[in-house]
């Protein structure tokens, strides 16, 4: 069932509240990566270019159910004030009297910014009862006529503020970037272009056990990288020193290898590694096969695995990538992330770049407009990719009756 999206509804003269993940890194007070709020744009001007007043809420940080300054959105409201022709005003808490009053006031082409939705335990559905979550979730839908949601970083959660809320909305529909996002991933999973290679990497093999699962029933190839693949390698009965190893997924990672010589799913591990003597930039380092010495570790995909998985990059047609290839945070073990980062911007692939660590270090590698789709939710399009039904999505109104499109995420 596909969902409606803010292209269905009429706003003129209403009020919209509408979900968005203003979840920014901040440095006392002021904001080092704009990407969400920027992200979020072409929705906010969307509504109020349809003659709407726009109620705006996100959570940010994990307050934990208390209201503590230093997770107050007021910075994000002062930023957002500066990016569009609007006057944005802060609210002085989520729900309330004063916020109810501040709501009423808000007029076609208004903004007002709530304050953060994880002040209050209402939010996750932690320590309240379910009636107090929906009489939360409540409130907040009556800040609105329309309920958008353009949150995707938190559609594979299940709270007030992105699934709870559409049970007392009016209309519940999806903003531009969750929209794209679902269009981006939901393809990839139902009608990718072919070769598809998934390229896996990031600290540990249990955090991606069920995406690896999941897409050896879609893909073509599986490019292996990062912490993980020193499991794989001890799997297979190579010595890996001091490299990052789960013992007790050594069973599993066989499994995965047998099952993907079953599929005839292409598995590769690197051939060669960049160990170091020490978990340092300064560390001494040494290209090694897939034999690492004791007292050494692998921090990378060494220059020959990087060539060969950026040939298998070449000729794909839909590339996923998620999680880096090293601990490329250090210069001196980003080169086989930054590689790959290359190989993908080169690809003439539908690339999609699943959140996260892989976002990162594409943003650093400043080949962040060569790929097709950067994601805005790490777990989200993890769980989305796992084949999982996000909660966010699956609670949006449907666009017409029939069956089941495959592609939007409802889990239908
Ligand atoms: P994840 O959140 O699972 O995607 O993991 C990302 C983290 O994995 C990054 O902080 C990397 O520094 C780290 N990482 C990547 N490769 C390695 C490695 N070979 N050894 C240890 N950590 C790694």
């Amino acid at each position: 069932m596909q969902k409606k999206t803010v292209r269905d509804v009429d706003m003129k003269g209403k009020r919209v509240i509408m979900r968005v993940d203003f979840n920014v890194p901040l440095k006392d007070g002021v904001i080092t990566d704009d990407t969400r709020i920027q992200a979020a744009l072409p929705t906010i001007k969307y509504v109020l270019e349809q003659g709407a007043g726009l109620v705006l809420m996100s959570h940010l940080g994990r307050p934990k159910g208390e209201k503590k300054p230093e997770f107050s959105l007021a910075p994000v409201a002062a930023y957002l004030n500066n990016l569009i022709d609007a006057d944005v005003k802060m609210a002085t808490d989520v729900v309330g009297a004063e916020v109810q009053a501040a709501v009423a006031d808000v007029k076609p082409g208004d903004v007002l910014v709530l304050e953060n939705t994880r002040y209050y335990n209402e939010e996750e559905g932690k320590k309240c009862t379910a009636e107090e979550q929906d009489a939360y979730a409540k409130e907040l839908a009556s800040f609105g006529d329309i309920f958008v949601n353009d949150a995707f970083g938190t559609a594979h959660r299940s709270h007030a503020s992105t699934a709870v809320i559409t049970k007392f909305a009016n209309e519940s529909v999806s903003g531009f970037l969750l929209e794209k996002e679902i269009e981006y991933l939901g393809n990839a999973v139902a009608n990718p272009e072919r070769p598809f290679v998934a390229i896996v990497g990031g600290a540990k093999v249990s955090g991606k056990l069920e995406v690896l699962t999941a897409l050896m029933e879609k893909v073509d190839t599986i490019l292996i990288g990062g912490g993980m693949a020193y499991t794989f390698l001890k799997a297979q009965g190579y010595n890996i020193g001091g490299s990052l190893v789960e013992d007790d997924l050594l069973t599993k990672a066989t499994e995965i290898l047998a099952a993907a010589e079953a599929k005839g799913v292409k598995f590769l591990l690197p051939s060669d590694n960049l160990a170091a003597d020490a978990f340092s930039n300064e560390a001494n380092t040494e290209v090694v096969g897939k034999e690492i010495q004791d007292g050494w570790m692998a921090l990378d995909i060494g220059p020959e695995t990087t060539a060969t998985y950026a040939a298998e990059i070449a000729s794909a047609k839909t590339v996923v990538w998620n999680g880096p290839m090293g601990c490329f945070e250090m210069p001196t073990f980003a080169k086989g992330t930054m590689g790959v980062c290359q190989a993908v911007a080169d690809s003439d692939s539908i690339s999609i770049i699943g959140g996260g660590d892989s976002v990162a270090a594409v943003n650093v590698s400043g080949l962040a407009d060569k790929m097709s789709h950067i994601s805005t939710g790490g777990g989200a399009s993890l769980e989305f990719l796992e084949g999982k039904a996000l909660p966010g999505v699956v609670a949006l109104d449907d666009k017409d009756s029939g069956s089941c499109c495959g592609t939007c995420g409802c889990g239908c």
